[in-house]
């Protein structure tokens, strides 16, 4: 794990929030080569459950919403963590996380409080004039405002059942607990789709939303070993929640969860048409039935998924008698997808590679580096994880090749290069 944050911070991936000032905890930053990865991931997800699918639509919700709506989701009441403090050390810390009873992970003391509930979320205030303003939370989920927007995105979209809602977005929990990198923060993001089933049909769709977000990651290429599909326990599940599985990940300091699907049943939207007094209810124009819709979830991190990209994608080996880190990201997933070179720092060999960067930089994200040898700056994008590097050459000024450089055979092959285009067509996808 130490290797993965160290590489993430010198390469510019993930930076602590804050630094300069010592640091905020729990909060992280992403940078240049971060958010592409990031956004690498919401895309592949985005594009996955909205944008290939008839069933599913997608929405953007605010962060700040009516207090009450944390009040109907149970979230007021009951979204709360036991936690125990250690009269020794001064150390806080999630009851669960006592690896021995009764003694502190941190110090091994003895001498705890009672496990007490602290709510985690942030509570913050609406309006400015002293006494007229509001208390507010930051979300802790995006799920429900896809639920409070449930009958407005059904009707403006014509849905009829089965169909979903996804969004992506931040969430907020004041975790105690928040060691493990960006794997536990207090400000994340979310990526969730629910999806609304006819009553009796609901673990059908269950089943088949666990199967569809175990290929995903599989697809993108996480290792099948390394992901495991964990039953929630009756007595572990959520307020909401009829049955629950957790995809769960092999990261370095333990196997984790990195989603988790539910079965909300009609919990949601009942408890908001009891408190809203709106009618949320879906008309089956066929059985002429009318009925609270179930409701299956899928909730990932984005977060999470970055660092189960990156953790799975490590690998250090040795070419050409030189050890050499490697990240064996899937195409569709690298941050930067093509670097492009010039061999000698000479002006027609300059000039030609940095029109082949403007050619390609429209297609994809592309790098463009001419310092250093060429072994180098091939062991800098391996380490980043650039499946392809582009060289321009002596002969390419005659030739009007150039060479293309694999990350992971590092074999190569020479193309034209106005067929490049057409050569990394359908390679990052
Ligand atoms: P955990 O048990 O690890 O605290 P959770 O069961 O509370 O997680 P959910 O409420 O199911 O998590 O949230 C859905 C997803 O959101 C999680 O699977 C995870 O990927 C992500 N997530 C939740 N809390 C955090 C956090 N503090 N930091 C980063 N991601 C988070």
């Amino acid at each position: 794990m130490d290797k993965i944050v160290s590489l993430a911070k010198r390469r510019g991936f993930i930076f602590q929030s804050s630094e300069i000032y010592g640091g905020f905890a729990a909060t992280w930053d992403y940078g240049p080569l971060g958010v592409e990865l990031k956004n690498n991931v919401k895309k592949l997800w985005w594009n996955r459950i909205v944008r290939s699918r008839l069933d599913v639509v997608g929405m953007d919700s605010a962060i700040l919403m009516h207090p009450d709506v944390w009040e109907a989701s149970g979230h007021v009441e009951g979204f709360t963590d036991p936690m125990i403090d250690c009269l020794t050390c001064k150390s806080r810390f999630r009851e669960d996380m006592m690896e021995k009873p009764g003694q502190c992970p941190n110090c091994g003391g003895k001498d705890l409080t009672e496990a007490r509930m602290f709510n985690l979320m942030f509570k913050t205030e609406a309006g400015s004039v002293e006494g007229s303003t509001q208390d507010v939370y930051l979300r802790p989920e995006t799920a429900q405002g896809i639920f409070v927007q449930f009958k407005n995105v059904m009707t403006a979209s014509r849905l009829k059942l089965p169909f979903g809602i996804a969004q992506m977005g931040k969430a907020f929990r004041n975790e105690i607990t928040t060691k493990s990198f960006i794997f536990r923060s207090r400000e994340f993001e979310q990526m969730e789709l629910e999806y609304f089933v006819k009553p009796g049909e609901d673990e059908e769709w269950f089943d088949y939303w666990v199967s569809e977000r175990d290929k995903w990651y599989k697809q993108y290429g996480i290792k099948s070993e390394h992901l495991h599909l964990r039953e929630h326990d009756k007595d572990e599940l959520s307020h909401y929640s009829k049955r629950t599985i957790d995809i769960e990940y092999d990261f370095p300091f333990g196997q984790k969860e990195l989603e988790g699907i539910a079965n909300r049943t009609d919990f949601d939207l009942k408890a908001h048409i009891e408190k809203s007094g709106k009618d949320l209810v879906y008309f089956d124009e066929q059985t002429r039935d009318k009925f609270v819709p179930y409701c299956i979830e899928s909730s990932a991190g984005v977060d999470r998924t970055v660092l189960t990209f990156l953790c799975d994608a490590y690998e250090e080996d040795v070419i050409d008698n030189e050890e050499r880190v490697v990240l064996r990201f899937h195409p569709a997933v690298s941050p930067v997808k093509v670097a492009i070179f010039p061999l000698m720092r000479k002006e027609p060999q300059i000039n030609m590679a940095k029109d082949i960067f403007d050619s390609l930089k429209g297609c994809f994200n592309c790098m463009y580096d001419q310092t250093g040898s060429i072994g180098k700056r091939y062991r800098r994008q391996d380490e980043i994880g650039t499946p392809y590097c582009v060289t321009v050459d002596f002969d390419s000024i005659e030739d009007k090749a150039v060479t293309i450089r694999n990350r992971d055979k590092t074999d190569q092959v020479r193309i034209k290069a106005a067929e490049l285009k057409s050569w990394f067509d359908g390679k990052f996808e």
